[in-house]
């Protein structure tokens, strides 16, 4: 059994998405950890909702919510990520109009 590329790569993006690249060798792993941290992209601006507005329903009143999107490399892995989107009937501000 090789035991080199038991090492896997478990990369969070800005946005908070998970990436998982297993079967890497330590080096790759490695080479993965350089190329995706730290996180550089500032987070966006929080909206502050005025007063008399209500939650928004579809995404809780936090304007945004998580997806899970699973795609395969041409290297047979499986990339398994938490796409963020944005709400559209508030436009990400968590409060709908009044
Ligand atoms: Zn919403």
């Amino acid at each position: 059994m090789d035991t080199s590329r038991d090492h896997f790569a478990a990369i969070t993006t800005p946005a908070g998405s998970v990436v998982v690249v297993p079967f890497l060798t330590e080096q790759q792993a490695a080479d993965v950890a350089a190329q995706y941290g730290p996180p550089t992209e500032p987070l966006p601006p929080r909206v502050e909702a005025a007063e008399g507005q209500k939650d928004c329903v579809p995404c809780e009143g936090k304007g945004h919510w998580y997806e899970k999107v699973e795609t395969t490399t041409p290297s047979g892995a499986t990339v398994v990520t938490q796409k963020r989107v944005n709400c559209r009937p508030c436009r990400g501000t968590g409060k709908l109009p009044a």
